[in-house]
Order: structure tokens, then sequence, then C-alpha cells
């Protein structure tokens, strides 16, 4: 063992970089342990935004932390990486030689990285369970990079129809919280959009929600999925459930009963999984969705060293659904347990609280439950009370990673952002 006991975290979203800066104010700042966060990207965002980002209505340069900067403040280190294997009997990781987005010609070189413990917290991305025609005809909005390159088509496609007087047809595939709240995002977008077409007559935007089971938002009470389809139909997006998507083109998609739905814009928002590289992790044990197999420990089946949380990781005694929410208490709970555990200390279990979950429909609604089976939101409030909640998430855990003082600092500037730039993206 290297002279300070390594942690070494893959993965900084929501459940990696939480651990990284709680660990690093901990072990990290006293000397005992050498924290070391690896992401294939720079910056860290809060995925629940992403529809945002996609939408145009939430500017992703205000929302990015750099991963660098939230180092060098919290007593961690990080590495910029894509993390391709691992070595378990020799403790190491490799990652992915780093290449000029530019040139294409390689930056660094592939290296490999030594730990005592090593937590894999590699997030999930949409599941299109090998429909034929996904991969190539549809957008995903898993990371940054997808979300941004969805706003790119859809501002052009948007303009196409502008100049052309046509209408914009969008078909999403998923009726769970992506692309439900995306559907609304989407509408809210043109909504003030509008106003700065010169008084020229928007284009119409004709979205359809398609659903595979039987009513959108499974995850929440029956009430609240009613409720969502009649504010989305109201705003004009059709919603279909039990729709089963077989298929998909360059014109839209197809169904099992053979009809079809034509979409210029075309967005898979369906089903979960864990990123393929789980599957060259040295036979660690997989679930279906290649999410590692953990114990009530987090630890991974077959190794004490490996830990794995948030959306990649599957606890089989107790599964807990995909959501930030689990991510974010898997986090504090190795943050508790692996400072002692460093010190020959047992690790306690993982127990998931719920808290509830809420939606927010762009500005038209939102609802939250609890619980309890209590539902708020809607009716005559039109759902502020549920949005509010849902950005209050988003607040907390920008107060968790920032601290207090940047944190507020950070509400104040975007705060003061909305008088200096419009609320959407328009260029
Ligand atoms: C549009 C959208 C809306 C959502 N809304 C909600 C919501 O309202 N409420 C809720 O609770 N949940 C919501 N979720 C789910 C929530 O975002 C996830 O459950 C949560 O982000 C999981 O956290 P995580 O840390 O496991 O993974 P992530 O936050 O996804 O982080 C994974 C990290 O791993 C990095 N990574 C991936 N592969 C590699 C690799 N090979 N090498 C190195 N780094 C790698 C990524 O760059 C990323 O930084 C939403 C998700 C989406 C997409």
């Amino acid at each position: 063992m290297a002279d300070k006991f390594r942690i070494v975290i893959v993965g900084g979203g929501v459940a990696g970089l939480a651990l990284a800066t709680r660990l690093g104010n901990s072990v990290g700042r006293t000397g005992r342990a050498e924290i070391t966060l690896v992401d294939k990207s720079f910056a860290h965002v809060w995925k629940p935004m992403l529809h945002c980002f996609a939408a145009g209505t939430a500017a992703n340069e205000n929302d990015r932390i750099s991963f660098m900067s939230q180092a060098s403040r919290h007593h961690f280190d990080f590495w910029p990486g894509e993390i391709t294997a691992l070595d378990r009997k020799a403790r190491t990781i490799s990652l992915a030689p780093i290449t000029d987005p530019l040139s294409g010609k390689p930056v660094v070189d592939a290296r490999s990285l030594g730990y005592d413990a090593l937590v894999l917290a590699l997030g999930s991305r949409a599941n299109d369970f090998g429909t034929p025609g996904v991969a190539e005809h549809c957008l995903f909005i898993d990371n940054l990079v997808d979300a941004n390159g969805f706003n790119d088509r859809f501002r052009m496609e948007l303009l196409r129809a502008f100049a052309n007087h046509q209408e914009l047809d969008i078909a999403i595939v998923g009726g769970g919280a992506t692309g439900t709240q995306l559907a609304a995002e989407l509408h809210k977008a043109l909504d003030i959009a509008s106003l700065y077409s010169f008084g020229e007559k928007p284009p119409r935007l004709r979205i359809t929600l398609l659903e595979a089971g039987p009513r959108i938002l499974p995850a929440f009470p029956e009430s609240v999925s009613e409720a969502a389809s009649r504010q989305l139909e109201a705003i004009g997006v059709t919603v279909r459930t039990s729709a089963m998507v077989s298929g998909a083109d360059e014109e839209g998609f197809i169904l099992k009963d053979g009809s079809r739905v034509p979409a210029r814009l075309r967005v898979w928002a369906a089903g979960v999984k864990a990123p393929d590289v789980t599957h060259r992790f040295d036979g660690l044990r997989l679930s279906r969705s290649g999410q590692l197999e953990v114990r009530p420990t987090l630890q991974v089946m077959d190794d004490d060293h490996i830990f794995a949380m948030g959306d990649c990781a599957f606890i089989t005694e107790g599964p807990v659904a995909p959501t930030a929410q689990a991510a974010r208490q898997q986090a504090h709970h190795l943050a508790r347990t692996l400072p002692a555990w460093m010190n020959g200390g047992t690790l306690a279990p993982f127990s998931f609280h719920n808290k509830g979950a809420v939606v927010a429909l762009g500005d038209y609604n939102g609802w939250g439950t609890f619980p309890g089976g209590s539902v708020f939101g809607g009716g005559w409030l039109r759902g502020i009370s549920a949005r509010m909640v849902h950005l209050m998430l988003y607040r907390q855990h920008q107060f968790e990673l920032y601290g207090p003082v940047r944190g507020t600092i950070s509400c104040l500037v975007d705060w003061l952002d909305m008088f200096v730039r419009p609320s959407v993206r328009l260029d």
C-alpha cells in the first residue's frame, strides 16, 4: 500500500462529486487519505436539469461546476479521463488516451491509476433495448454533450419551420420524468422564443409523447399521471400510452401495430442502463441492465475494495430506483462510513429514506409526492409550489458543493442574469 490510503472515485456526477467533496473536506484535509476524482468530462452538471439545457431554457455555462476548481477548494485531486478497464489483482484502473477534439491527435497517453479503495459512480444512459434504427436516427439527452447537440438541432429545425411557415414535429419516446418534462420544456422554449419573433407568427410545435406502459410518470400516483397528461394535452402535446415502438428511421417512429409517428426530431428517453464499460470490469457481477451488483454496504459482490453507487449500482438485497435522491444518499453514506473502514472498522449497510418525488412541467404545472402517499401541486397554484421544490433540490445540491457563501453568490448571479440575458437560448 502507498503512504497514504488512496481512494479513487470514478464519475463526478450527483453521487461522485458529493462524495469527493465530503471525503476531501474530512480525510483529504487532514492528510489521512489521498482522494482522486476521475471523470471523462471537465465539469459537473446537475443531470436532472439536462432537459432544460436541451430545450435552451437554462444556460449551462452558469450551471457547470469545474472539477479542477472544486478539487482545489476541497482537498482532492482531479484527473480527466475515461475508465476503460480495471485490474482487481493489481488494484489499478485503466484510462483511455485523451485526444484533441479539433485535431484528433493524442494529448495524453493511456494511463493507469492505483487504488486502495475504488468507488464507481458512472451514472446511466437511456436504454433503447436494441430497437432497430434508434441508435442511428434518434437523439438522446444522457449528458451535457447530448443536451447541447439536441439544442443545436432544435434551434435549426425551429428556424427552418419559421422560415418556411411549416410545423415542427417532435416525437419523444419515454413517458418517465425525462420525456414528460422535456415535452413541456420544449413548449416553454417556443413560448419564450416567440416573444423575440418580431410579430411574425411562430411555427407550431407538434410534440408526441410515446409511452409503452398504460400511463405516463409511472413512478408517481395515478392521479399525478392523469393530471400531467391533461396538462400536456392542454398545451398541445399528444400523449400516447400503450404505444410500443418497434423501430425508428429518418422520418419518425414505427409502432408495433404498424402505424407511424412522423417526426423531424426523434428523442429516445426511455429505459435505464449502465454505461457499456461495466462489462469490461474484470468479471464483476452485473444486473440485466449492466449495473454493478452491490451488497447493502455498497461493496461489489466479489471484491471488498470496490464500491459502486448511484445509477450504475444495483443493490441486490433491496434495489432502489435510479434517482438523484438515491445517488445523493449513497454518497453521504459512503462519506460517513469509508473513513472508519479505512482504519479497520466495519461498514454499515446503506438504507434508503424516500423523501418523495417532484416533477415540473416547464412553467405550466408541477406535482410532488410525499412518502405517505399525499400529493401536492396542481390546481389553482398552477404547481408553483412543486416547481419551487424542484428548483430548491438543485439549489440544495449547489449549496452542498459550493458551501453557503459561494452557494448564495451563485443564486444571486443566476437571479441577476435574468435581467441581462433572454430566458431562452437564441444563439
Ligand atoms: C433529463 C433528466 C431529468 C431527471 N430528473 C430527475 C429528477 O427530477 N429527480 C431525480 O431524482 N432524478 C432525476 N433524474 C435522474 C438523475 O439525474 C440520476 O439518477 C442521477 O444523476 C444519478 O447520479 P449518478 O451520480 O449516479 O450519475 P450521473 O449524475 O449521471 O454522473 C455520472 C458521471 O460519470 C461520468 N462518467 C460516465 N462514464 C464514465 C467513464 N467511462 N469514465 C469516467 N467518467 C465517466 C459522467 O461524465 C458523469 O459525470 C433525471 C435524469 C435526466 C436525464
